[in-house]
């Protein structure tokens, strides 16, 4: 990876991993509470990392980060997501920094100072609300069925959402919403910011599932005649759907990189219960079952590696870069999970003990082959441009 990583990064990277390994894994064992850690924890920790100098690594200098481009972010983040607690510890976990970047774009002056600035310094944290439940969006987000009407001045939003990571506790949560419904969903949906404490924003509940505690769960909310002025429109009205895809294309990515870290740390983990462990008169690493397990693993992310790298040079070049998000999406995904999979295999009954970190693990990978859009859905966009590049081969052809 020398190559394509400048070493400056590279030292930041480096610097990253050492404060995840000194300061987040040691405090791994504590995280029992329902957010990961309890408060006092994580107010630890973040002041450690803004000592350290890690803070923020996607964010601009002039917010407190560090600057770092899309292409930069890949190693580093990749660093960070070696412990599940790593990316919040360094305020780049989701869904913050993909809001973070969503605000930095297109946040008003106001808003800038109200929600942005306190969420980049770590004051508070937000969620993004797009998923219903049946019937409303999901797979397909043209199916969204919440709704801003226009009354006067005032917008007013009812809908249902759920599968909204972070919202509880969180200040402030952006909700999509349909605010023209003569148009396709595409061109009629608006993002808005909606405090948390607003009377018309109610937390059903924090949806109990598989996977990891973190801070404000997966949460089911309910907007009844949530009234909000001009003030909380985010972005222009109706470009609800290509702003949100100006913040998922980076977001699927980061998220990526992410996961590569904690899958390369659960093959660290494998390998080394490899060389300790015996099994019929040798080392688990001498039989060819388990070497085969490690090399297919790194393989694995060695490809993610690569198809991440190379996404995000598109990204920060200006180009959209969906087709290679989206296998970026379908391959990571997948990948971590059989990656995971085989270090919970190698360790045999210890695998799914919580003395190692990889049942926990495994429980929060799952999900990741499910949201920012499932394997499925992001196959059918990458097939769609197959066959579109093969019908204009064919007219082409035609033509000459
Ligand atoms: C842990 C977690 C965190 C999440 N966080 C957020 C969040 O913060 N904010 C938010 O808005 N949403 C969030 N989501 C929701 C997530 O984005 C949705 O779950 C996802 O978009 C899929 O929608 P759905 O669950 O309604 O699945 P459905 O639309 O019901 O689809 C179910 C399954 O059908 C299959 N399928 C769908 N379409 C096709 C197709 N065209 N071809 C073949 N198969 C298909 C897929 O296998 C898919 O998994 C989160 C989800 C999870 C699990």
């Amino acid at each position: 990876m020398e190559l394509l990583i400048d070493p400056e990064t590279q030292a930041l990277a480096d610097r990253v991993r050492r404060f995840i390994d000194t300061e987040v894994i040691p405090r791994e064992p504590l995280a029992t509470h329902p957010d990961g850690w309890p408060p006092e924890v994580w107010a630890e920790v973040r002041a450690a990392a803004k000592a350290a100098g890690v803070w923020a690594p996607q964010l601009p200098r002039e917010l407190g980060g560090l600057g770092l481009t899309l292409s930069q972010c890949a190693p580093v983040f990749e660093a960070a997501g070696r412990s599940l607690l790593g990316p919040g510890a360094l305020n780049c976990a989701a869904p913050d920094e993909g809001n973070l970047h969503l605000l930095e774009r297109y946040a008003t002056p106001a808003q800038r100072e109200r929600y942005l600035l306190p969420l980049a310094a770590g004051m508070i944290r937000s969620a993004f609300a797009m998923t219903e439940p049946a019937p409303g969006a999901g797979s397909d987000p043209t199916m969204i069925r919440t709704q801003a009407t226009r009354r006067g001045q005032r917008w007013v939003i009812n809908g249902h959402k759920w599968f909204v990571t972070g919202a509880d506790g969180a200040a402030f949560v952006i909700v999509m919403a349909r605010t023209n419904p003569d148009v396709p969903a595409s061109e009629g949906c608006t993002l808005f910011l909606v405090d948390a404490d607003h009377p018309g924003l109610q937390l059903v509940r924090r949806i109990p599932g598989l996977g990891a505690h973190l801070p404000g769960g997966h949460c089911e909310l309910r907007l009844v005649a949530c009234e909000v002025g001009d003030e909380a429109v985010l972005g222009p009205v109706n470009r609800g759907f290509a702003l949100t895809q100006q913040r998922l294309g980076p977001a699927r990515l980061t998220h990526c990189m992410r996961w590569i870290g904690a899958a390369q740390r659960a093959l660290e983990i494998a390998t080394a219960r490899a060389r300790e462990r015996e099994a019929f008169g040798a080392p688990l690493a001498q039989h060819q079952a388990v070497q085969w397990m490690l090399a297919d693993s790194e393989i694995d992310l060695h490809a993610a590696r690569l198809m991440v790298l190379h996404a995000a040079a598109l990204i920060d070049h200006g180009d959209e870069a969906r087709r290679e998000t989206s296998i970026c999406k379908v391959f990571v995904a997948e990948a971590v999970n059989r990656v995971i999979d085989r270090a919970v295999q190698i360790c045999g009954a210890l695998g799914i003990a919580h003395d190692l970190p990889l049942a926990t693990m495994y429980a929060e990978a799952r999900a990741f082959r499910i949201y920012d859009g499932a394997s499925e859905v992001h196959r059918m966009v990458i097939a769609r441009q197959v066959l579109r590049a093969a019908a204009r081969q064919a007219a082409a052809a035609d033509q000459s």
